[in-house]
């Protein structure tokens, strides 16, 4: 495997960044994860736009335009041969002091690695999972936001932590409010008749971007499609939970707190879903040339 890091290519035993980056001392970055299906690179575009709000939004300027970050990524793609595969994007503020002050760093580095993909077993696509609602609440929106898809995951490790150990591979997050907010690494969608519902980004969530596209199959298979506050009732009630994301992509719920969800199966939505969002990933992006 070969790693970009600032615009050379390094073996993987050779990419290395400093200890004295901020990345590594505060979680002081920002990053992506993209998927590549059939030689292409799904929602570049989308995912570059978050990397760029991500970074203006803690004030980490990115040493290239977007349109160079675009065809870095490819690059490394293309010299990885990522063409079904998982890239991840990292900007770090780079090195300074063991103080704080971003401003002492000068170099924000650039990394991407182009790697395969791990996803859930199969069986969880066809079966369902199963999730519980966990006591950490997901970062508040006026102090860290969850837009912001920052290198500091600790609010989602803390909950994954709590899922792990309570059995099941993921974790319903609830905001301060006890409002729904979303999974470690994933959005979440309520299913009720034809009507799906998912959290609004005030209820401090990752805008995810597997969740728009989902948002859009399912209005162009005629389902109504709100973005509403939602208590655990909602989900419990619901006919089909599904959580969405770039790794994950579409995957049923059919548990949570122990709670059988609907008839305990992945539901005809969500399969459908699942489908057509396949199909579209496989049909759509950014070609690896
Ligand atoms: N929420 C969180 C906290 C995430 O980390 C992710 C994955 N990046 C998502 C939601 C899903 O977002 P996307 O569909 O853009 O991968």
């Amino acid at each position: 495997m070969k790693v970009y890091i600032n615009g050379k290519f390094f073996p993987e035993n050779e990419a290395k960044i400093s200890v004295f980056d901020h990345g590594l001392l505060y979680g002081d970055g920002v990053f992506e994860g993209i998927r590549t299906y059939n030689g292409r690179v799904f929602m570049l575009e989308e995912h570059v736009d978050r990397f760029f709000r991500s970074a203006q939004a803690i004030c980490l300027k990115i040493p290239m335009t977007k349109t160079e970050l675009i065809q870095a990524i490819v690059k490394t793609c293309k010299i990885n041969n990522t063409m079904n595969g998982y890239v991840r994007l990292v900007g770090t503020r780079g090195v300074g002091t063991l103080g704080l002050n971003p401003y002492l760093c000068k170099k924000p580095q650039i990394i991407i690695i182009a790697a395969d993909i791990s996803i859930y077993p199969r069986k969880m696509y066809d079966e369902g999972m199963a999730i519980v609602t966990v006591g950490t609440v997901r970062n508040l929106p006026e102090a860290v936001n969850p837009q912001i898809k920052s290198l500091n995951y600790l609010n989602n490790i803390l909950a994954k932590i709590e899922a792990i150990n309570a059995g099941v591979p993921e974790a319903l997050m609830l905001n301060s409010q006890g409002y729904v907010a979303e999974a470690t690494g994933d959005n979440i969608f309520a299913v009720k008749g034809q009507c799906l519902k998912t959290p609004p980004t005030h209820a401090g969530i990752l805008e995810g971007i597997t969740r728009n596209v989902v948002m859009k199959l399912a209005r162009e298979m005629g389902c109504e499609v709100r973005e509403e506050m939602m208590t655990r009732y909602d989900l419990y009630t619901a006919d089909e939970v599904f959580l969405t994301g770039t790794a994950a992509e579409v995957i049923g719920v059919v548990k949570i707190d122990n709670r059988q969800i609907g008839d305990g199966r992945p539901g005809k939505i969500t399969r459908e879903l699942m489908k057509r969002f396949k199909e579209y990933a496989y049909n759509n992006g950014y070609p690896i040339r």
